[in-house]
């Protein structure tokens, strides 16, 4: 049965994961990462998500399952957050939201859905972007193209590309838009950049796709959520994939949420039934315990304000470090333009460096990043950061 089978390509994020382990220097680090660690290298447990975690239990509560689209007050929750506390669409019926497996969960509705109801299956995403993008809209039968997006001269968004990328896409294909802290470049779209997008998505009848995993690591949760909330200003029906992974720190728990807009109440009811078949027969219902802890956070006013003040502390933890990085490169002779890693946004920055430079940074100082250069700023600290700055110092000057 299993004999033709041939090994399948290594992950290569994860792929870097198991190198990095089996590195024994002790000053090694592991900015290949995507997850925030705190000063102290750490995954932080929000004093925010204890509390609510600690109420959770005390409750000694039984474990039904939940209803196939999750725990109500959880998708209410969601959507408030999206869309702000006084935006009409809350009250219009017009707004689905299905708990889900993670952001990637989350996506993976969305495109299994899409593949249900469209004729055309194209999906355009940026070029580059998040690597698990491309491969889960073709698992779910898309094809999937790229629209431009990162100009690596400037270190940020090539505006005119990407326009004249979606204007040119087949009429009614689906756009992946980053709503905010781009992965892999942390290059965002401005108010003015996104109300170009909009008109040309809407113009060419496109269905947008937003995927928000990082809201609150960019300015605040109310500014991250610009484009959705600008897009829903359009009254275009679309899809949001949120992810809570990272701004509760709650990875191993999976909680994510698709959101729909749809035309009209009827509709949304139509189309909630059709997306619970999906759900129903991928895994049923969605689990409990992160959907609780975060229903609980995002309800309760106090703490709602703790776990704003807390993703207030990694944002500006993240700031400090891409400050102290452009500092010290400078410091350490890199005359080259460094600054734009102090302008990117998000956990990561593009640093610029090569493959071959990435490379080098493994062998010879035990310093892990992607190959596309991609770096994760929160896995730095003010104990590892010398030691990166002064490796890619070394790099960029030979
Ligand atoms: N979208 C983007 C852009 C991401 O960076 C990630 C996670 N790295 C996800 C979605 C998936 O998030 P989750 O871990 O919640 O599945």
């Amino acid at each position: 049965l299993f004999s033709p089978i041939e090994m399948a390509p290594r992950d290569p994020i994860l792929g870097l994961n198991e190198a990095f382990n089996a590195d024994t220097r002790a000053d090694k680090v592991n900015l290949g990462v995507g997850v925030y660690y705190d000063e102290n290298g750490k995954v932080p447990l929000l004093r925010a998500v204890q509390t609510a975690e600690e109420a959770r239990v005390a409750e000694h509560a039984a474990r039904a399952y939940l209803p196939m689209e999750g725990l109500a007050p959880y998708d209410q929750a969601v959507q408030t957050l999206l869309f702000g506390t006084d935006s009409p669409l809350l009250q219009s019926g017009k707004l689905i939201t299905a708990q889900a497996l993670g952001g990637t969960g989350a996506l993976k509705l969305g495109a299994d859905f899409l593949y249900r109801l469209l004729d055309k299956r194209l999906v355009a995403i940026s070029d580059p972007s998040w690597e698990n993008h491309r491969a889960l809209f073709e698992a779910a039968g898309f094809e999937v193209v790229n629209y431009p997006y990162y100009n690596p001269t400037t270190h940020g968004v090539d505006l005119e590309g990407m326009l004249q990328g979606i204007e040119a896409l087949p009429e009614g294909s689906v756009v992946l838009l980053h709503a905010c802290c781009h992965n892999p470049t942390g290059a965002d779209l401005s108010f003015a950049d996104w109300t170009r997008v909009i008109d040309v998505v809407q113009r060419r009848k496109h269905v947008p796709f937003l995927d928000i995993a990082y809201q609150g690591f960019g300015d605040n949760l109310q500014d991250d959520a610009i484009a959705v909330r600008l897009f829903a200003e359009s009254g275009l029906p679309m899809f949001i994939a949120s992810s809570f992974s990272k701004s509760f720190s709650l990875y191993g728990e999976r909680v994510g949420a698709l959101t729909l807009v749809t035309e009209s109440k009827v509709e949304s009811a139509m189309v909630m039934s059709q997306l619970k078949r999906v759900i129903r027969t991928n895994y049923s219902n969605p689990p409990t315990h992160g959907a609780k802890v975060v229903a609980k956070v995002l309800t309760d006013p106090a703490l709602y304000e703790l776990w704003e003040e807390e993703l207030a502390e990694m944002r500006d933890r993240i700031r400090l470090m891409r400050q102290a990085l452009v500092e010290k490169l400078k410091a350490a002779g890199v005359t080259s333009d460094v600054e734009f890693i102090q302008h990117q946004r998000g956990m990561f920055s593009y640093s610029g460096l090569t493959q071959l430079q990435v490379a080098t940074l493994a062998e010879d100082f035990g310093i892990y990043a992607v190959g596309s250069g991609r770096i994760c700023v929160a896995a730095l600290n003010h104990g590892n950061i010398d030691h990166v700055a002064n490796a890619m110092a070394q790099v960029l000057l030979t």
